[in-house]
């Protein structure tokens, strides 16, 4: 028997400290880096981890990736992951610890930085994890691998992690678990079976047209009318090809051609952010757009095919049932009437590289952070989706009292796990770090900030 009572009972009497768990959290909020740029962070991380002598701690995997492993005796072996990146938004909050941090991007312009995402409330309740598995280790026995991710925002850190040798570095877990903080009444917790967060498909296309002087457009084959058509067609995508009952998004987010007004350029770029739950449908739709680009390029007279550059490429965040049965009872148990159904979420997560790299299930469950007074007030008057801010919002800002529930839940959900039987699964079911193969296609890691 791996456990000695259950994970509600152990997590509740365990006899651990985490009075640290605020100031910690504020230190890291005070303090965000762009992905790939962590370097303070994982230094602080690491620092932390120094409480905890008797995990295995291997820093720098696929940049600034750490993890923590605690061999306690027979059992399964539990992976859970929490995320560390921030944004380059400019914090609008008034708390006395938000931050007034910046660093330089890629292009060299400096930005202000903020965990907009919530990433650092991600990394403290995990440390806090920690902390309560490492006191009531008497009770459980396993393997519990704590995974502390760079670089999620920009797609590529799980997927560096596994390519750089994750595998060799860590004991092969039987699960995989991840939560995230999201608007929502404080100390909530949402799980579901199934799938919860989209693919992601992230396409940059260039059309290739012909230059001249603007008063000879004769003369031209001009990239900005043509982009122009390209855009309004595929919002056919969503509008004519996809099924009513089924969700996809297709959004230009980005559009750049000319600098002068009397040049017509040579080519023109847009970015397409892409959005799916059904890997069949997120095929169809790209290759409704490949169409779509290069048929109105042909209308256009284009003499160069357009280039089509697909970064970032995500699968879906789609948790298995028999995970979510054996964690979902226990999350009833500890958090009552606050253990709910979570409705699928649009966005798209990084962490489901690991699990299927390792080809086992996992469960990604997501935690409220709104104070609960400024919900009801924004429920009550229909104004949730006006009021209340959403992750990447300058606004947005976990409630203190949602940290010791997201340390709680991670506690409880990795004992659960502990507490399973998990069949045997051959070593080759993975797969290399979950990149959809697209044929014509060359998928380019990204590389989003550098230190400052
Ligand atoms: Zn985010
Ligand atoms: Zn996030």
């Amino acid at each position: 028997m791996s456990l000695q009572g259950t994970p509600a009972d152990i997590v509740a009497n365990a006899d651990a400290d985490l009075s640290w768990l605020e100031g910690l959290y504020k230190t890291f909020h005070r303090h965000p880096e762009l992905s790939g740029a962590e370097e303070w962070t994982a230094a602080r991380i690491t620092e932390e981890l120094g409480r905890f002598p008797d995990w295995e701690v291997t820093t720098g995997i696929g940049g600034y990736g750490i993890t923590a492993v605690l061999a306690n005796g027979d059992g399964p072996t539990v992976l859970i992951r929490a995320d560390f990146d921030g944004l380059p938004v400019a914090e609008a909050t008034d708390v006395d610890y938000a931050s007034t941090h910046s660093q330089l991007d890629e292009q060299g312009r400096r930005v202000p930085t903020m965990h907009a995402c919530g990433h650092d409330a991600h990394t403290t309740s995990l440390l806090g994890a920690m902390t309560l598995l490492d006191a009531t280790r008497e009770r459980w026995s396993g393997t519990v691998v704590a995974l502390f991710q760079p670089a999620e925002e920009a797609s590529t850190g799980a997927h560096r992690m596994v390519t750089d040798g994750l595998a060799d570095l860590i004991p092969r877990p039987d699960v995989c678990l991840g939560q995230h903080v999201v608007p929502g009444p404080a100390g909530r917790v949402f799980t579901a079976p199934g799938p919860v967060l989209t693919s992601s498909t992230t396409v940059e296309i260039t059309l290739f047209g012909r230059g001249a002087h603007a008063s000879m457009p004769h003369r031209a084959v001009d990239p900005v009318v043509l982009a122009a058509s390209v855009v309004m067609k595929l919002q056919t995508i969503v509008s004519r090809e996809v099924p009513p009952d089924k969700f996809a998004v297709v959004t230009v987010a980005s559009v750049e051609a000319g600098k002068a007004s009397n040049v017509i350029p040579d080519s023109a770029r847009i970015a397409l952010s892409c959005r799916f739950y059904d890997e069949v449908l997120r095929k169809k739709c790209v290759d409704a757009v490949k169409r779509i680009v290069r048929a109105e390029a042909v209308a256009s007279g284009c003499e160069r095919e357009p280039d089509f550059r697909f970064l970032g490429l995500l699968g879906a965040t789609d948790n298995d049932p028999g995970v979510f049965d054996i964690v979902r009872p226990d999350f009833d148990a500890h958090f009552g009437d606050e253990s709910v159904d979570m409705e699928p979420w649009t966005a798209s997560e990084d962490f489901s590289v690991l699990p299927k790299a390792f080809g086992v299930p996992y469960l990604f469950w997501t935690v409220g952070i709104t104070p609960r007074r400024q919900w009801d007030r924004a429920e009550r008057s229909g104004r949730l989706d006006v009021d209340i801010p959403t992750n990447h919002n300058p606004a947005f800002l976990p409630d203190l009292s949602s940290l010791p529930v997201a340390t709680e839940a991670a506690a409880v959900a990795v004992l659960s796990c502990l507490g399973h039987e998990w069949p045997e699964r051959p070593a080759d079911e993975g797969e290399d770090g979950d990149r959809p193969s697209e044929s014509d296609v060359e998928a380019t890691s990204v590389e989003t900030s550098r230190a400052d």
